[in-house]
């Protein structure tokens, strides 16, 4: 749908993902003898702020490489123009290797099935697969099962021999890295290290280790190898808002998701407020209407119960700017504000969801909160037809 005249807006500030990813590239390279490269990872829409734009400002920032679950998602980098070093990793039985080739992407193989798909995709294609063989080191989702990844490396590596693919990565992905002195993420560290050995001794040509998403990227050097895979930071969240928010590692928010009041209204004392009246009003008072809803991911769950109020909303602008609670339930495309009795408040005023935080107000972590979620899940459910807004 074409968002023309939607009433609010995600601004994304693409200078904050520039200097996030520097910010996370100065961690990963901290010395001559410490020098790892990060992947951006794009995934998701850029976690809600935009596929292109946040892959175009991650590499302006330093990336050296990009990073996307779905195929989909690296074939339309590739036909926007990006020609940075890209990584996919999440296929179906039917995946397109044979196009992801022709565009120079890098594969994950996971699969018996997938080592065979990609290697028939090179020998229709003519070209080398750079693969990465993805380990399960205990996540327990995707990646070869230790046990198995002797044979599934043996296979790789006869095509290789073939000169059908490279063996160029060997990866995993952790289950507890937001708990850092977690002893499941030294026995995954620990199996990663037998893997990369496994790989090396049977013949693999690697080129880059990986094994870090943001928090182990933030919060343990030791777990960097060659390459890093921050995500969430990237976009200027913290991964770990128990250790520290954004600020404490050098992040800036880059979303900040702004509507203006649509409706301002003196009501009576008693007066029910959204579906079904869990807020009343105990005195005579004005609310504000702000016109965004769970479809445009507000989530729902951060709705306003009876004596309480729900996820938080900045009103107004400058020195007069207020943070007020969701009163009621959030609705598809709409939520609520008590503005209180003496409100000065009018139509048309700045309402701020959530941003940097800098000012004071919320942020995407407040309203995970309030949802009893993860930051993650408030930018990349950010509707569709929120315009997103580049500066
Ligand atoms: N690597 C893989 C395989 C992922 O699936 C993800 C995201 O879930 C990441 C890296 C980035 O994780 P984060 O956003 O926590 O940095």
């Amino acid at each position: 749908m074409t968002s023309r005249y939607f009433p609010a807006r995600a601004v994304v500030d693409l200078g904050a993902i520039r200097s996030n990813v520097t910010e996370l590239a100065r961690r990963a390279a901290p010395s001559a003898d410490r020098q790892a490269q990060v992947l951006a990872v794009v995934k998701a829409d850029g976690y809600g702020h935009g596929l292109v734009p946040a892959a175009r400002a991650a590499v302006a920032g330093g990336a050296t490489w990009l990073g996307a679950a779905q195929a989909q998602e690296a074939l339309d980098l590739r036909a926007a123009g990006v020609t940075t070093r890209l990584l996919t990793w999440l296929a179906a039985p039917g995946a397109p290797y044979a196009e992801l080739l022709r565009a120079d992407v890098d594969v994950s193989v996971a699969d018996v099935w997938a080592l065979d798909a990609v290697v028939a995709a090179a020998r229709e294609t003519g070209r080398t697969a750079r693969v990465h063989v993805k380990v399960d080191t205990g996540l327990g989702r995707n990646g070869v099962m230790p046990d198995e990844l002797g044979d599934v490396l043996a296979r790789a590596v006869q095509a290789q021999s073939e000169g059908v693919l490279e063996v160029v990565g060997i990866w995993s992905h952790l289950a507890l890295a937001d708990e850092p002195e977690h002893p499941s993420v030294l026995a995954q560290a620990e199996a990663f290290d037998d893997a990369v050995r496994l790989a090396e001794r049977a013949g693999a040509h690697l080129e880059v280790r990986h094994l870090a998403n943001s928090a182990a990227t933030l919060t343990a050097p030791r777990l960097h190898y060659d390459l890093v895979r921050p995500g969430l930071a990237v976009y200027g969240l913290s991964p770990v808002p128990d250790l520290g928010g954004p600020g404490d590692y050098g992040l800036v928010p880059a979303m900040t998701l702004e509507a203006r009041l649509a409706t301002v209204k003196r009501v009576p004392a008693g007066h029910g407020v959204s579906y079904g009246h869990r807020y009343t009003t105990t005195e005579d008072t004005v609310l504000g209407v702000v016109p965004v809803g769970y479809a445009d991911g507000v989530p729902r769950h951060a709705s306003g119960g009876p004596g309480t109020t729900g996820g938080p909303v900045r009103v107004g602008s400058g020195a007069t700017a207020r943070t007020l609670g969701v009163a009621g339930r959030v609705c598809m495309d709409q939520v609520v504000v008590d503005l209180g009795p003496a409100a000065t408040e009018a139509a048309g005023d700045t309402v701020v969801l959530f941003g940097s935080g800098a000012d004071g107000g919320p942020t995407a972590q407040d309203w995970a909160d309030a949802a009893g979620t993860i930051s993650y899940e408030i930018t990349t459910r950010l509707g569709a037809r929120v315009p997103r807004v580049y500066v």
